[in-house]
């Protein structure tokens, strides 16, 4: 194998490809398949050992719904992942799903490998090795060793910006005066007897959601109907006011007597981005997980022979860095449904900051349906770099504009796109950082 120089070692290059993804998650494994699509050779470099990210190792279904989708891809294995998953189901138009965060990872791979894309898994990308704005190498850590990966082009879709950091591109560490949106930690809890559970909702007059016919159907929120009952479990010292400040479950599709929960919230305390505050949401975060579900087990029917099924093993993370990019997408272009001549996707998702403050102008002004701003591809690239290109919640806008672009259905639109930039970056000898993203208008 050929070997070179890093940092005083001789290090082997593993392998060469057109595309490399870093990060295959939620806009990670949409690219690769947008660029195999382009008869493209793809690696996919994913530090974990299941593909998806924060849909899968973090738990987080269903998608958000979008009334602006344009992805033709996105759109086509949604429809084929419905066949895969037949208990799954759309969540409100053809680019929203409510799925199952277990066979979703196996669906993509399946896709990936038939398409002859590669993934290496437990492989952690750590450096660049850059010539004039150039990146020639990355450097990962696979299996215990250092090693090299040659590509033509760069996708840095891991929601943290590890390859801008090191390719020279501004990162906005900063959050919203220093404060960044909460995490939760994800889990799910096992043999909850729904059926039950809606029968105590109606006696206690629970107007969250409303109760669906189907009890398999149900969301379960923190609503006025259960002050009582948190009340009584705070006085019990089972939980502190923090567990049921934000409480969401909803029923997992393909999984039944099975609850996924959107909870519990962290308070926003520590800095996301210092090793000391990520471990300490981790460990917090799981400590929350404990005493919450001992609360729904002792204190709500339908719940007393449940358990904690599952734990994400990725902490669930809404906003950490974003790029400083060739055009920052601002609060004003939320406001004003901005259009681009670049603009490459569309979208609709409201500003969902959370965080512990009021909410604010943006928060409050939803779009009704049909109205969107575009993501511009500017917003994807950055000058400092001529061959990487970045899809993911870490794409350049403001903080509070990534609250609304981070969903997942515009995520993977932006991500579609980005495969086939990448093919005709290869195939057109034209960087990608400048590349007229006209050529990728969407409809
Ligand atoms: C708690 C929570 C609830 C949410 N709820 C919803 C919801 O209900 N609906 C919705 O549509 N959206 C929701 N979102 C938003 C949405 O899920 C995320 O914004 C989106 O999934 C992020 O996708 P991504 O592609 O940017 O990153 P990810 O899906 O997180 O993928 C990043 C990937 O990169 C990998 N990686 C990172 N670093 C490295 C490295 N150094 N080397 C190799 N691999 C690496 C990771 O392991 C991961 O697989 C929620 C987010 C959170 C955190």
């Amino acid at each position: 194998m050929k070997t070179i120089q890093y940092n005083q070692k001789s290090i082997p290059v593993l392998d060469e490809c057109d595309v490399l993804v870093v990060g295959g998650g939620t806009s990670g494994m949409v690219v690769a398949l947008s660029a195999l699509e382009e008869n493209k050779s793809v690696i996919i470099l994913e530090k974990g050992i299941l593909l998806g990210g924060t849909s899968t190792r973090g738990l987080v279904h269903p998608f958000m719904r979008t009334h602006v989708g344009t992805g033709k891809l996105t759109k086509k294995l949604n429809e084929e992942y419905l066949k895969y998953s037949p208990y799954c189901r759309y969540n409100g138009g053809p680019y929203a799903l409510s799925f199952n965060c277990d066979d979703w990872a196996d669906f993509y791979e399946e896709k990936i490998k038939a398409a002859g894309g590669k993934v290496y898994y437990d492989a952690t990308f750590l450096d660049v090795i850059m010539e004039n704005n150039t990146i020639k190498y990355a450097i990962a850590y696979i299996r215990n060793e250092f090693y090299a990966i040659k590509a033509k082009t760069y996708v840095d879709t891991s929601a943290e910006a590890v390859v801008c950091r090191v390719a020279n591109v501004p990162i906005d560490f900063n959050g919203e005066n220093g404060m960044h949106q909460s995490c939760s930690l994800r889990f799910e809890m096992a043999n909850v007897n729904a059926s039950r559970l809606c029968d105590f909702l109606r006696s206690i007059n629970y107007g969250g959601f409303g109760i669906p016919e189907d009890p398999n159907r149900i969301e379960f929120v923190r609503d006025n109907s259960l002050i009582p009952y948190f009340e009584k479990a705070i006085n019990d010292k089972v939980i502190v006011p923090a567990d049921v400040k934000y409480i969401q479950g909803f029923s997992s599709p393909g999984k039944p007597n099975v609850m996924g929960f959107n909870c519990p919230e962290l308070p926003n305390i520590k800095d996301i981005n210092s090793p000391e505050g990520f471990s300490y949401y981790v460990s917090e975060g799981r400590q929350m997980v404990r005493r919450f579900s001992r609360f729904l087990i002792n204190y709500i029917p339908g719940f007393e022979n449940a358990y904690v099924g599952k734990i994400a093993d990725m902490l669930g993370i809404r906003e950490s860095v974003r790029i400083v990019g060739d055009y920052i997408i601002s609060e004003e272009d939320y406001k004003n449904r901005a259009t681009f001549e670049d603009g490459i996707a569309k979208a609709d998702w409201y500003v969902d900051v959370h965080k512990d403050a009021e909410n604010t102008e943006e928060e409050l002004q939803k779009y009704t349906i049909g109205e969107y701003y575009e993501v511009p591809y500017r917003s994807l690239i950055s000058k400092h770099c001529n061959n990487l290109i970045v899809g993911g919640r870490h794409l350049s806008c403001s903080f509070r504009v990534e609250a609304s672009v981070r969903i997942q259905a515009t995520l993977r639109d932006i991500a579609e796109v980005i495969g086939k930039a990448c093919a005709y970056s290869i195939d057109k000898n034209v960087d990608l950082n400048k590349i007229d993203g006209k050529i990728f208008k969407c409809k």
